[in-house]
């Protein structure tokens, strides 16, 4: 094929060059097939002649002359006969015609007689004869555009509409582009019957809202139209149609819908070129005008002024016909002869025109007019149209080397559909949930949207201002959010009125979770939240009596007592060492007896008075130990003296209580040594215990089973559920987290069964229950409750984070511009504001903040019971020291009975 391109070349080339006068006829006869209701065709190629004739520029010295043959669509035989009666007068090209039953039959004779034979009409087949040049785009190049702009609108299934086999060729690289593991694509054909009705009902309830519709163009209007009978018109419903004509389908019923309809187009109708052919060609006199075309005035904006691509294209085919025959005359000598289809007769010149005509460049009504080397048309732009409230709008160009290129802005999208929403009234489904939309409490029955409040109904509220669309509320029959039934593939509560198209908004405390998301649109989050706990407030538990001893483990009070032992015998072992610690009797200087302090009483003694702070210089000596001798060089004296007078009894004790001195005295360095490590310990040991006592003595204990739902899971004692259907049960049931699936299947092992109908009633559980249920619910929802129920909290923090949205019909045209407004308010703080409003301001917001405030300031104050161990330790102290002194009065009395009877006898011996 490029070896003959390079031939058709070299010889133009050769022609310029060695150019020799030669003459085409003056008269060049051109067959035209038409039929009988094809006015239009007709006309083109009348007019696209009168054109050519009248200009100067080309064929200057010939004339066409079109011989028009009219046909009916389908007879072949008639067709063969008026294409041999043509050839018989003879003629340099046939076009025509359009039917493809009789197209084939005059192709396969200009294709043995090697005339030309140009065509305008959309032909599946993917090889064809040599003779013919047909300037409609190919069907796999176009099928190449579908793809393309699905693609670009990303639609992830669809239902295929179509009429014949020859829709299933055109859409072939559609069904071809579509991968076994993407969604489901539908195919489904329309009947011969005019009522297409129960098919599009078939399309309406399997809630498909994107269709290819590929049918002629007379038939459109009628399956929009009774598309729009059953609903299928909605804003949530987009239409792709392949026809090339749809400017000359009348959509005026359509375009207030808001559904996307969008189309290709070969010729832009309003282009300034086509305007002036249309305005002319009105003129040429042809015996058929004013007669009906092949589709009723019904379906027709605008009878005279619609052009089908078809028809733009015959008048793009003489044009370029004319062209290569002006070119092939600058290099041949053209005669035109008769041929007869009985005689084995060709035109010697149709193959040259025919080559001339592939490699012929030029601009026509369809735009560039180019062929590739297999003689389809290349290079070729295809405007992409959608219906607007203005009529059909250029929104995007394609092509086949670029693909899709879409030319209206983002800001041009959004505000045609700000515009569209502003005379709009959604209704909005939602549910019964505090304090999102609850029922108006008022003497008087409301009725429509003021029997309403919440947060929920404020938002709506302040979106519909800041859009300008109006609402009505309503509630969803079954009062649920929206859960998928895996059996039966069907949504419930509000999801599903979304998907029948009975709403346009779900707005609640709907959470955006991906079950969701895939079968409807959610705006941007209004609010943020996570999985919590609502649980029973702890129990106070009464102070400990010993809480004293908690500041320190129980580990750390042993290790303690071992210390103290250990210090005392150490420094009692290392006393008995060292001679330092060794007095002699004052009263003998040389006295070959001497003393040491540190006994091993002495030593725990010392050890225990400094951990205690105390000192030990006064050893209480309440006892006979304590009675010293006034004069201690009389060994015998009448006389026995006690340090403990009343006031240096009261002394001692205050000095204690105030935790004053010692003036302890180790005389050696090694018990000093001993004394000062012991003092450092002491010193650290009570510091700590006294910062850590604070905090033991203050806090009130709180004895909750519960920290967390990993304690929740540990457990079989407390039952614990969530709201039956929502975001919370999906989430354990979709958790791969095995504490979660652990939950999971105790909720759902349980009978009688812990799931809940609602919100409402898992709070009433909780409260009834006492400690025997808690609930698993969102921490907004938990934040509300337990602002007003003061029995009730949140257990733990959050197992996930997600968010509530606006929920609207899958493709919904107008979730950007929601999403914006609900950004808006967020910047704004008004969502804030609305929070406090219905969270801490209405219907008894504050109720558990004058609690939580008491028991803060009250905090720091300590009773009987928090510090009443001290007492009894106190108390029992006192007590054993009493009795300890009776015994050893008792042991010292005896003592001195015994010594005394004994030096008695003595005497007496
Ligand atoms: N917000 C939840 C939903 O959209 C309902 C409450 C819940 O499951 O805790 O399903």
């Amino acid at each position: 094929m490029i070896g003959q391109k390079a031939f058709v070349h070299f010889l133009l080339l050769l022609s310029m060059r060695f150019r020799i006068l030669q003459g085409l006829p003056d008269i060049i006869p051109i067959g035209g097939l038409f039929h009988p209701n094809d006015d239009k065709q007709e006309l083109a190629f009348r007019y696209a002649i009168e054109k050519i004739n009248s200009d100067r520029t080309i064929l200057s010295r010939s004339k066409l002359q079109g011989q028009i043959e009219k046909i009916p669509p389908q007879d072949s035989f008639h067709a063969s006969k008026k294409v041999c009666h043509l050839l018989r007068n003879g003629v340099a090209a046939i076009f025509g015609p359009q039917s493809p039953h009789t197209a084939s039959h005059v192709q396969s004779i200009c294709d043995t007689m090697e005339i030309p034979h140009l065509e305008t009409r959309w032909d599946y087949r993917l090889r064809r004869e040599s003779c013919l040049v047909n300037l409609y785009p190919h069907p796999t190049t176009l099928s190449r555009a579908y793809v393309d702009i699905v693609k670009a609108w990303g639609w992830k299934s669809f239902t295929i509409i179509y009429e014949n086999n020859e829709g299933l060729v055109r859409l072939q690289e559609l069904l071809k582009a579509h991968g076994p593991y993407e969604f489901p694509i539908t195919v489904r054909q329309l009947g011969e019957v005019n009522d297409y009705r129960p098919l599009l009902k078939q399309i309406k309830n399997s809630a498909e809202s994107h269709i290819v519709l590929d049918c002629s163009t007379p038939r459109i209007y009628e399956v929009l139209k009774q598309a729009q009978q059953i609903g299928m018109m909605s804003d949530y419903h987009s239409y792709l149609i392949t026809s090339m004509d749809l400017h000359g389908v009348d959509l005026e019923e359509f375009k207030y819908g808001g559904t996307n309809i969008t189309a290709f187009r070969l010729v832009d109708p309003e282009g300034p070129e086509i305007r002036r052919i249309v305005r002319d060609w009105n003129y040429v006199s042809i015996d058929t005008n004013n007669k009906k075309g092949d589709l009723t005035t019904a379906q027709y904006r605008d009878n005279t002024t619609f052009v089908k691509a078809e028809t733009a294209l015959m008048y793009d085919a003489v044009h370029l016909f004319a062209k290569a025959l002006h070119d092939l005359d600058s290099s041949q000598q053209i005669d035109i002869k008769p041929l007869s289809c009985d005689a084995v007769d060709f035109w010697p010149h149709g193959y040259s025109l025919i080559n001339y005509m592939k490699v012929v460049e030029m601009r026509g009504l369809t735009g560039v007019i180019k062929f590739d080397h297999q003689g389809f048309r290349s290079d070729f732009m295809l405007d992409i149209v959608e219906l607007t409230r203005e009529g059909l709008k250029k929104i995007g160009t394609w092509n086949s080397s670029e693909g899709v290129n879409f030319t209206r802005t983002y800001g041009e999208a959004y505000s045609q559909i700000v515009e569209i929403i502003q005379n709009k009234t959604f209704v909005v489904s939602t549910i019964l949930s505090s304090p999102y939309v609850m029922r108006k409490e008022a003497s008087e029955k409301l009725i429509g949207n003021a029997q309403f409040e919440g947060y929920a109904v404020d938002l709506i509220h302040e979106i519909s201002r800041t859009l300008g669309f109006n609402y009505t509320i309503k509630l969803a029959p079954d009062g649920r959010y929206g859960s998928l039934n895996r059996e039966t593939n069907e949504w419930d509560g509000m999801i599903r009125e979304l998907l029948d198209q009975k709403a346009d908004l779900a707005i609640a405390d709907l959470t955006i979770t991906y079950d969701r998301e895939q079968a409807v649109d959610f705006t941007m989050p209004f609010m943020n939240l996570g999985i919590s706990i609502l649980y029973r407030k702890p129990i106070k538990q009464p102070p400990n009596l010993f809480s004293f001893l908690s500041p320190l483990s129980l580990d750390v009070w042993i290790y303690m007592a071992t210390a103290y032992l250990g210090v005392s015998v150490l420094l009692f072992i290392l006393a008995r060492f060292t001679p330092y610690e060794y007095t002699s009797h004052p009263c003998e200087k040389d006295a070959c007896i001497r003393e040491n302090q540190f006994t091993l009483l002495n030593c725990l003694w010392f050890a225990i008075g400094s951990l205690m702070q105390q000192g030990c210089d006064f050893l209480p000596k309440f006892s006979p130990y304590e009675w010293d001798n006034p004069h201690p060089c009389n060994s015998e004296p009448d006389v026995l003296e006690n340090q403990f007078t009343l006031l240096n009894s009261l002394w001692f004790t205050i000095g204690s209580l105030m935790q004053q001195g010692s003036d302890i005295a180790p005389k050696a360095v090694s018990t000093r040594m001993v004394a000062g490590m012991w003092w450092f310990f002491t010193l650290i040991m009570i510091s700590s215990y006294t910062a850590n006592l604070a905090a033991f003595l203050t806090v009130e204990r709180m004895d909750s089973p519960i920290e967390s739902a990993e304690d929740l899971a540990k457990q079989t004692k407390i039952k614990y559920g969530a709201l039956r259907g929502g975001s919370t049960a999906a989430f354990f049931r979709d958790s791969n987290f095995s504490t979660y699936q652990r939950m999971w299947a105790f909720m759902e092992s349980q009978r009688p069964s812990v799931f809940t109908s609602s919100n409402q009633e898992g709070v009433e559980q909780v409260v009834k229950g006492k400690g025997s249920y808690a609930f698993l619910m969102e921490s907004t929802t938990i934040e509300y409750i337990i602002e007003r129920n003061c029995e009730l909290t949140q257990v733990g923090g959050m197992l996930d984070s997600k968010g509530y949205g606006i929920a609207m019909p899958p493709n919904s045209p107008y979730r950007t511009a929601i999403s914006g407004a609900i950004l808006k308010l967020q910047e704004e703080g008004k969502l804030h504001i609305l929070k406090t409003r219905w969270w801490k301001e209405k219907r008894g917001g504050g109720a558990c903040r004058d609690e939580t405030t008491k028991t803060s300031s009250t905090a720091n104050e300590l009773g009987l019971a928090n510090v009443g161990g001290v007492f009894v330790v106190l108390m029992g102290g006192m007590g054993v020291a009493c009795v300890i002194a009776v015994c050893e009065f008792v042991w010292k009395s005896r003592k001195v009975a015994v010594e005394e009877r004994v030096s008695s006898i003595l005497h007496d011996t």
